[in-house]
């Protein structure tokens, strides 16, 4: 790993005013050189924002809008030409792009905002899954911003940066890598790592000003933290983040980077910018998702054991609109919906909470499998 790669920059900020932002963007990327080392004159830029689905700003789930121009004026005052792209798995770009105000940005500032829609498959010769299909407009840019949040995540513990490029995987296709990785979360965190090694964002920022904890990525309870992460490497972001809340490297991503020796063997071999230590950032009892999963090593195990571990998703009729949704994503075909409410087959369900992620309504709540909650006590 080169030197620069090992710097993780932190800063704080209180709030998405867009002034304040700004300044604390430039403080941030001040160590690594400034915006100006990353984007050149005419540089066509993509930034990949969370448009996980159709939520007002507030609620915390999507890239938000004051974030998003902020980071867009900065690229502009050093003659980058950048434009937003995002590929929610639901084929509901416009409403997304309406109620998360990312539109109203765009249209503000006059800068192109694109679904991903059409993918090259790309060779992965030394990677465990052979060939990766990406969306085409991240290899017809100069640069690639990656802008995430700081959320939980029912399937990945937390999704930070890493997790953030799956969304260049167009669609519902990502459905189907959630059924290629079934029940392993290692093996689901492995894909991610090689999406991200094939799509290789030249930054990393992650967004902690309001973080997600919780039942995340999009049903979560919101908490103010007032950070801000970057870094070249999104592995090293993402290590210094979970080790900020405690769960050091038993994030599963990392776990998987281990795989690739990619994780220096010591969390001190990652130079911190902007902190003293990283006990001035420590988040006290961030609430994770409720799951043995959390500490669990793998879950490759047989599928009818794995089954009995994993928490699963349940519907909360009180909530659910029948939009159907959840039904469409749902890679497994494990829900149905009669005109009372959505029913999910567990025979069929692999946990990949891709319905949970998907519902605008918080009408997906997760069951703690039994054995979860006994073991969880032990
Ligand atoms: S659970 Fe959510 S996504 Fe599924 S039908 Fe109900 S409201 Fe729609
Ligand atoms: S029911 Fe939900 S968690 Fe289960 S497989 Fe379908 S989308 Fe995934």
């Amino acid at each position: 790993m080169k030197p620069d790669n090992r710097i993780v920059c932190v800063t704080k900020c209180d709030e998405y005013s867009i002034e304040k932002i700004k300044i604390s963007l430039e403080k941030l990327l001040n160590p690594l050189g400034g915006i100006k080392k990353f984007i050149s004159k005419n540089d066509k830029v993509l930034i990949k924002p969370n448009m996980l689905s159709a939520h007002p700003p507030e609620k915390g789930v999507t890239t938000h809008p004051f974030f998003l121009q902020a980071l867009i004026e900065l690229i502009l005052s050093v003659g980058g030409k950048p434009y937003i792209a995002d590929s929610p798995a639901m084929p509901n770009f416009k409403s997304i792009i309406k109620r998360t105000r990312i539109k109203e940005i765009s249209e503000k500032l006059g800068i192109p905002l694109k679904e991903i829609s059409e993918s090259v498959e790309v060779k992965n010769p030394h990677g465990f899954f052979k060939k990766i299909e990406l969306g085409k407009d991240i290899f017809e840019v100069d640069k690639i911003i990656n802008l995430a949040r700081l959320k939980t995540h029912n399937l990945m513990i937390l999704t930070l940066g890493i997790k953030n490029i799956f969304g260049v995987i167009p669609g519902r296709k990502k459905a189907e890598w959630h059924l290629k990785a079934g029940f392993n979360r290692i093996l689901f965190a492995q894909l991610l790592l090689e999406i991200y090694y094939l799509v290789k964002p030249h930054l990393t920022i992650v967004d902690g000003i309001i973080s997600m904890e919780g039942n995340g990525p999009s049903s979560g309870d919101l908490r103010h933290t007032g950070l801000l992460f970057a870094g070249v490497d999104a592995i090293s972001v993402d290590r210094v983040i979970s080790h900020a809340i405690g769960l050091n490297d038993r994030l599963f991503i990392l776990k998987a980077a281990q795989k690739y020796n990619h994780l220096p063997k010591k969390f001190s071999e990652i130079q911190l910018k902007g902190i003293k230590s990283l006990d001035e950032i420590k988040i006290q009892n961030f609430e994770l998702p409720s799951d043995i999963e959390k500490i669990a090593p793998s879950l490759s195990l047989p599928q009818a054991i794995a089954r009995k571990f994993i928490s699963k998703p349940k519907v909360l009729d009180r909530n659910c609109t029948l939009c159907g949704s959840c039904i469409e994503v749902c890679p497994v075909s494990a829900m149905h919906k009669s005109d009372k409410t959505v029913y999910i087959d567990y025979n069929k369900c692999v946990g990949c909470f891709c319905c949970q992620e998907i519902c605008s309504f918080n009408a997906i709540r997760i069951k703690k499998s039994f054995l979860s909650t006994l073991l969880s006590k032990i």
